[in-house]
């Protein structure tokens, strides 16, 4: 790894960082030009980014905000959710997913995950669905597509709508579909940890030209269409409020990054695939669970490899494991400890970890080990090292 910018971070020296992005000349030129024109904010930059995600994702309309939460926000607003409705998810995501519903005003309902693909199991979500349920918001969790053909099923005999959080899949494909055109709306996240990234940043994907119109309106206050451009070198003009809407807009500055890095997307994604690989082969002998092999007909976009550490198995458990790696200088992540966990919601909504024991064990066991395109095969192989002595096994 070029450690080079290590020390800018903060990153203690030679410490491997989990999740840190690979930037390259590219992106770091069209930010300075971004500050030399003096133009930071949403622009051209944002409207390119917007028709290279668009191309990528072979979509009509990718709509660029500050970030897959607040897509996710104004995709439950956008498909008029209202107070009461409930929308069926994940309890193995992020609590991004959890809080977009709760601030567009509906009330999130958990359908535990399949604890091999660790996705929501189209069989728990039919058995939470009620009266006033109005949609679904699956994760593709990890990179891997989640059960699409059953969830739309489901959708269409119930009158559902679909917002797909693909902020860990914008290479996935499912059965010849690429993720986030298979619902009423997808959502992707460009945070700094994610496959391709602006720091922050995400976009709403969608067939339909009325929803998209809609996030591009309320993501910028609620102004009519190309607002941003009042202050430009065209002349001032004159713009209505057409709904009372939000500040989440992309700024150019973002898309400068993003610009660039989404047309690496396939060369990091076949990084990733090395990287995994050695990790599938040389990791094989642990006493812990390793992913599940993907469909034939599937393509995962790698995003997070994860280990099940189980104590009963390993003799250690996730925690100590993970600290026996960063006293090795390997930065690790969970991904996640399940929703229910999470104070809050157990106080708002009286959600019970054993309710979901799937999601619960996962968030028990489960570790992240670094999968950046940034990592060098010496990296790889220190983390196989330190994970081979963190489990007791060299
Ligand atoms: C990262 C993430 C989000 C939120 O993305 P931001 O761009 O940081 O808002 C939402 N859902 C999942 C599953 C994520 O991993």
């Amino acid at each position: 790894m070029r450690y080079v910018t290590s020390t800018s971070t903060g990153a203690k020296r030679g410490y491997l960082v989990f999740g840190q992005p690979l930037l390259e000349a590219p992106e770091i030129e069209e930010v300075l030009a971004s500050m030399r024109t003096a133009w930071l904010g949403t622009g051209p930059k944002a409207a390119e980014f917007e028709r290279r995600i668009a191309a990528y994702k072979g979509v009509p309309h990718a709509v660029a905000l500050n970030s897959c939460t607040a897509g996710l926000h104004l995709s439950c607003l956008v498909l008029g959710l209202q107070p009461g409705d409930e929308v069926i998810t994940t309890p193995m995501t992020f609590c991004a997913t959890i809080n977009a519903i709760v601030h567009a005003g509906a009330t999130p309902v958990l359908a535990d995950v399949d604890p091999v693909t660790m996705n929501v199991d189209p069989e728990q979500v039919r058995r939470r669905i009620t009266r006033r349920t109005r949609a679904l918001l699956p994760v593709h969790f990890a990179g891997r597509a989640a059960a699409m053909d059953e969830l739309m099923a489901i959708a269409r005999q119930h009158d559902l709508r679909v917002i797909e959080d693909c902020a860990h899949a914008i290479e996935t494909e499912y059965r010849g579909q690429k993720v986030g055109t298979i619902g009423d709306l997808g959502v992707l996240s460009f945070y700094s940890t994610k496959n391709i990234v602006c720091g922050e940043g995400g976009v709403v994907l969608t067939k339909d030209a009325d929803l998209a119109r809609r996030t591009k309106t309320l993501g910028l206050h609620g102004m009519s269409h190309d607002a941003w451009k009042r202050f430009s070198d065209d002349g001032y003009r004159q713009y209505d409020v057409e709904e009372i809407g939000f500040k989440y807009n992309m700024m150019d500055l973002q898309a400068a990054i993003g610009m660039h890095q989404i047309l690496r997307v396939e060369r990091y994604w076949q990084r990733r695939l090395v990287i995994w690989d050695r990790y599938m082969r040389e990791l094989a002998d642990l006493p812990i669970g390793l992913p599940a092999p993907f469909a034939a007909e599937e393509r995962h976009a790698l995003h997070l490899f994860t280990v099940q550490i189980d104590r009963a198995v390993c003799g250690r458990d996730r925690d100590t494991v993970m600290r026996l790696m960063h006293e090795q200088k390997i930065g690790t992540g969970v991904h996640y400890r399940s929703i229910p966990n999470m104070t809050a919601y157990r106080e708002r909504f009286g959600w019970r970890a054993e309710d979901y024991p799937a999601a619960a064990k996962i968030g028990e066991n489960t570790l992240s080990l670094p999968l950046s395109p940034r990592l060098d095969d010496d990296d790889v192989s220190r983390v196989i090292a330190a994970l081979r002595r963190a489990v007791g096994a060299s």
